[in-house]
């Protein structure tokens, strides 16, 4: 018998997969399609001139948190910064989830939080969301009551759906356990329901630079929630999970926030007319969005011919192919205006060719 024998819930798990191949335009992220500001990135230049790399970073995170705190009305105590969302969500799961307790998710949606859970112990199970995207009301608010961790992205990935703040309340309100309230994509959206913390002591509200603040390759995520929340997660945090220059750069953008504003609302201003032009676009149906993506139906075409007839022309969007409920789908990620002309002008031209070469294999 093998000596590499992983627990069976990881040995049946499939790693989760960037999306690889090398483009001119790459809208499959979505990333932020501008480099940081010029005086964040003065400051991480500071940092790498001055810093002694010998020494550990603050493992207290502590002039982040402060910034953190203060930028959203609430206390210290309140957040815990994490190496990206994606680490964050570890840690909910190792200090709430585990052996005997379950997990919910709202599928589509983001995947993580069912590999996070299963390769924690935790039990996951979900709901489908309706036609529309939109959360199942009444069989969430049932399966929440028997959840000790619910995960809701809101606006949701990759769905670009948002739930009203009554749909959050009441959720959060029937959830057995903790409920996870994901806003990565929340700027785009202008919408916070962060206020609901002063209610839902069960509330967990998670934030990232990755997306609005240009910074997916620094890692920095934030998670705010009650004191004794926070507490809990701290136990499992490795010490020094968020470096130097993520601390700092995270410092900066918070301090330089406004510089952020304006990019934003270009992002949500391209989206939509990048879903207007869309709309015209036979062969696709394009769905709305409050995120920095959109989501579109291809309709009679294969959707991974499509994709690749993308890639052949330079331009890498989100592919979904063998998802039971996304495999008709593709994601683009809002970029820079040329950026999206390029890819609205290569989706006509792959749509418009002969469908001669279907999928291989
Ligand atoms: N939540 C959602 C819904 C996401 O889409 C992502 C990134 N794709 C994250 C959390 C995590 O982002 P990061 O780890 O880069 O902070």
């Amino acid at each position: 018998m093998s000596k590499i024998n992983p627990r069976p819930e990881v040995g049946r798990l499939s790693a989760y997969e960037a999306p690889e191949p090398a483009a001119e335009v790459n809208l499959a992220a979505n990333e932020n399609p501008e480099n940081l500001p010029e005086p964040v990135l003065e400051r991480i230049r500071e940092i790498a001139a001055s810093t002694a790399f010998n020494r550990y970073p603050d493992a207290r995170t502590l002039e982040l948190r402060k910034s953190l705190a203060e930028t959203n009305g609430v206390r210290l105590e309140n957040v815990i910064v994490g190496n990206g969302g994606d680490e964050i969500l570890v840690h909910v799961c190792l200090a709430f989830g585990g052996m005997q307790r379950a997990s919910l998710t709202f599928p589509p949606t983001f995947s993580m939080y069912e590999i996070i859970s299963t390769s924690t112990g935790t039990v996951s199970s979900s709901v489908r969301r309706r036609a529309d995207f939109c959360v199942d009301e009444d069989e969430a608010l049932r399966a929440a009551a028997e959840s000790d961790l619910v995960f809701l992205a809101n606006p949701n990935n990759p769905t670009g759906t948002l739930e009203s703040r009554e749909t959050v309340e009441r959720l959060a309100s029937a959830t057995k356990g903790l409920f996870v309230l994901d806003e990565a994509y929340c700027e785009f959206a202008g919408v916070t329901y962060l206020d609901l913390l002063d209610e839902l002591e069960n509330l967990l509200v998670l934030r990232t630079f990755s997306k609005a603040f240009s910074m997916a390759g620094l890692r920095v995520g934030y998670l705010i929630a009650r004191p004794e929340v926070i507490s809990e997660l701290q136990k499992v945090r490795l010490p020094y999970n968020s470096n130097v220059f993520s601390q700092s750069a995270a410092l900066a953008a918070t301090q330089y926030k406004s510089l952020f504003d304006e990019r934003i609302r270009a992002i949500v201003s391209e989206r939509e007319r990048v879903r207007q032009e869309l709309e015209e676009v036979r062969g696709i149906e394009v769905l709305p969005s409050r995120a920095n993506f959109l989501l579109l139906r291809v309709l009679e075409r294969d959707a991974y011919e499509v994709w690749q007839r993308l890639l052949e022309q330079g331009v890498l969007v989100r592919n979904f192919t063998g998802d039971e409920l996304l495999d008709r789908y593709l994601r683009v990620t809002i970029g820079l205006r040329t950026e999206n002309d390029r890819f609205l002008a290569a989706l006509g031209d792959a749509l418009n060719r002969d469908s001669a070469s279907s999928r291989q294999g």
